[in-house]
């Protein structure tokens, strides 16, 4: 029930809505009532409607949906510029997963404080997290206040550091499942790892598991040619066809990377009523291909996008990630018209909500969440502002991030963040450092 009277009243030069008419106001304002939006307008009708309530005028500034990052492992911020440069099953079997056999939840739960922090500050509101130990993931999310989907990742080299057993795993999921059951932000999705490394028959269990406890499901996909030719001497079939085959291309599925789809995978999974994930930065890093985004979207296969780990982008920026997004399709297809700016907008805003199967968020409209950013204008790159998508898109770089809101909650305002002691954190991130020395 939305109340009557707004708690507060945002304004500022631009607000930009997203809406289905894709409305930007100029002189604009948001009236928050709770954690919704009551209603959006210019700024002289609104204040003349709620004279006497609370104003926030962000001035030379641009409100918008908080950004949606759509694929990510925050608390792999430890091992940010850990090993560089490397090809996926290198990078991953000799660098990665031998320093992930030391975690322990501590550094897991510091790891995902320190992304949270990072993605605050650049305007990242809500985000989809697959890793390990991440009940410690989501205390740190309820702390920081934003919105999330996280799920507990499991391949099939039991023991695994957090389950001795297949079952082990799955009792773990339940009990996550029926602990966070009610969190306003929070909701659980099982995600195990990718079609090469598990087995057919931990894929069934682990989507029977899913419906079992009401949650989402979530997986890498296709994310390299190596992945496509290990699959077809495995299973003979291509990794879409392979999970269509198992049952997984569910309306509840969100897939992470689709790199190597056909036109074919493409059809089926949005035959499936499965959304998607693009990760520019962290394709083009591991060299693992082009993710052919727009002819998903094209196809009917809701997109998001996502940064994924911070060892992988090496950021949690969504402003970043979505500059990169733009001209990695460019010059992939020689096509300067391609991904322009307001459909990568879409992909951070409202795909993004698709991908976490939340449609209360990724637009400013009355009745829907109040999650939002504003970014501030008067820096030099911002200036000046021909275009207010084009300069979010291909301008900003994060820095000018001055207020981000999560259910109406103002969780960073003016280089202060409002729930976290950053300094701490940055002291506690420095005796942390000597779990990644080599000795
Ligand atoms: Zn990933």
């Amino acid at each position: 029930m939305i109340a009557a009277t707004p708690d507060a009243l945002y304004t500022a030069d631009y607000v930009l809505t997203q809406n289905a008419s894709r409305d930007v106001i100029c002189q604009g304002a948001l009236a928050v009532a709770g954690d919704s939006i009551l209603c959006i307008g210019h700024t002289d009708m609104l204040v003349a409607l709620y004279p006497d309530v609370r104003r926030v005028d962000l001035g030379r500034a641009v409100i918008m949906p908080g950004l949606i990052n759509a694929h990510t492992h925050i608390s792999m911020s430890l091992l940010r510029g850990f090993s560089d440069d490397k090809a996926l099953r290198d990078w991953l079997e000799k660098d990665i997963f031998p320093q992930e056999a030391k975690l322990t939840p501590e550094l897991v739960e510091l790891g995902a404080l320190f992304s949270l922090a990072e993605m605050i500050r650049t305007g990242t509101t809500a985000f989809y997290d697959m890793y390990m130990f991440e009940d410690r993931v989501y205390h740190a999310t309820d702390q920081l206040g934003l919105r999330a989907v996280l799920g507990e990742s499991t391949t099939k080299f039991f023991p695994t550091l957090v389950a001795p057993n297949k079952d082990a795993y799955f009792d773990l999921v339940r009990r996550y499942g029926k602990e966070w059951a009610d969190h306003p932000r929070i909701r659980q999705a099982v995600v195990p790892h990718a079609p090469y490394t598990t087995t057919s028959e931990l894929l069934r269990e682990c989507r029977d598991l899913a419906d079992e406890t009401g949650s989402l499901f979530g997986m890498h996909l296709a994310e390299t040619p190596w992945e496509t030719e290990q699959c077809i001497a495995e299973h003979g079939l291509r990794p879409v066809a392979y999970c269509a085959k198992l049952g997984l291309l569910r309306p509840d599925a969100t897939f992470f990377h689709l790199v190597d789809v056909n036109e074919q995978d493409r059809r089926m999974l949005a035959d499936g009523h499965c959304a998607g994930v693009h990760n520019a930065a962290s394709n083009m890093k591991l060299a693992s291909g082009v993710c052919p985004v727009s002819a998903l979207r094209r196809a009917g296969v809701p997109m998001g996008l996502g940064t994924d780990g911070p060892a992988s982008n090496n950021a949690q920026n969504m402003l970043r990630e979505m500059y990169v997004a733009s001209l990695l399709q460019k010059i992939h297809t020689l096509t300067p018209t391609a991904a322009p700016a307001q459909e990568i907008l879409d992909l951070a805003t409202l795909g993004g909500a698709a991908a976490l199967h939340a449609p209360y968020i990724g637009s400013l409209e009355p009745g829907m969440k109040a999650d939002f950013i504003a970014l501030d204008l008067s820096f030099p790159n911002m200036q000046p502002v021909h275009h207010i998508v084009s300069q979010v898109v291909y301008a900003a770089t994060g820095a000018e991030v001055c207020l981000s809101v999560v259910d109406g909650r103002e969780l960073y305002r003016d280089g202060k963040f409002r729930t976290c002691d950053y300094s701490a954190l940055l002291e506690e991130m420095q005796k942390a450092l000597a779990w990644t020395r080599h000795s």
